[in-house]
């Protein structure tokens, strides 16, 4: 184990609470922050359920969930944060949000401790930039769902050390991750390929070369992606796709990266995928 023993992990949301289940499966103590009281106890069931369907599996053991779980303390209250040697930031994705966090962290935890966002889109450099110590701070991009992909792509801002890559690096092979290594460029590597892919989908449906249906099976079918594209984009959710595009499209300089016309008209329509009933395809109410 490295000398990182205590992991602050701020959002409890989707990936702030599947990061805390990696986190204390791997034997590290972890404070989990939200600004939402009800968004940590959610946090919590969820970490529950995980770590109930990997016993149910029989991936862990009753003694490894109980003892995991017993490692995840729940705050409100940033200085409680204080003791943690690295902090994971997984907050609403949003760069204001993320520069008052780092700021606040920089101020609370000890002057070595490394400073990482999850972030999917947002500059590592620039949030690096909010901070006292920008050598410090790096991206740790995981996937969703955070306690099944394997995947994190470790992001080195143009001030982040080799001490802090390294560390990082390792901290996510302790995790039972696979890191990849990836400087900061608009959509580091996943969402460079990805999105653009799932754009293209979509004018190809926009303009009748095919049916989403028929798009998706060559995908499945032919490239053996365990989902075609469409199916994924209605996963992600349509408004994030074409937010991600847009972070493309600015940082990246070029035209080629902006949303698809029906891509925007589907979000006008609330047409935002599984989330709200419907997107390429319809998911009647559970
Ligand atoms: P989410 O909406 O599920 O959760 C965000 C949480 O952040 C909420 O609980 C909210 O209360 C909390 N929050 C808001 N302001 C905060 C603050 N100042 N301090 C602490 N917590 C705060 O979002 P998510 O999907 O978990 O995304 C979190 C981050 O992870 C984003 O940066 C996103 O881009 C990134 N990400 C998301 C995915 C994904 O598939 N959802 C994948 C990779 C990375």
């Amino acid at each position: 184990m490295t000398e990182t023993k205590t992991i602050a992990i701020l959002g409890a949301g989707t990936m702030g609470n599947g990061i805390a289940h990696v986190c204390a499966r791997s034997g590290f103590n972890v404070l989990l922050y939200d600004i939402n009281q009800t968004a940590l106890y959610r946090g919590l069931d969820t970490i529950r359920t995980n770590f109930a369907r990997e016993v149910a599996k029989q991936k862990l053991t009753q003694q490894q969930s109980d003892d995991a779980r017993s490692r995840i303390a729940l705050t409100t209250k940033l200085d409680d944060l204080a003791p943690a040697s690295l902090a994971i930031e997984a907050a609403t994705e949003r760069f204001e949000i993320k520069s008052a966090v780092f700021r606040d962290l920089d101020r609370i935890l000890a002057p070595e401790a490394i400073l990482a966002t999850n972030t999917s889109s947002i500059s590592i450099t620039k949030i690096a930039a909010q901070t006292k110590r920008p050598e410090q701070v790096i991206g740790m991009h995981f996937f969703n769902p955070v306690p099944v992909m394997k995947l994190v792509e470790v992001i080195r801002g143009l001030q982040t050390s080799a001490a802090t890559f390294d560390t990082v690096f390792s901290l996510a092979q302790e995790l039972d991750k696979t890191p990849v290594d990836v400087n900061d460029a608009a959509g580091f590597i996943s969402n460079r390929v990805l999105m653009p892919m799932i754009n293209e989908a979509i004018y190809a449906v926009m303009e009748g070369v095919a049916t989403p249906e028929a798009v998706d099976q060559v995908f499945v079918l032919g490239m053996a992606h365990p989902m075609g594209p469409l199916t994924l984009a209605d996963f992600i959710g349509l408004d994030v796709c074409a937010d991600i595009m847009r972070v493309l499209a600015e940082g990246l300089g070029s035209p080629k990266y902006n949303p698809c016309p029906l891509l925007v008209r589907m979000v006008d329509a609330g047409w935002l995928g599984r989330k709200s009933g419907r997107g390429f395809y319809t998911y009647p109410a559970k």
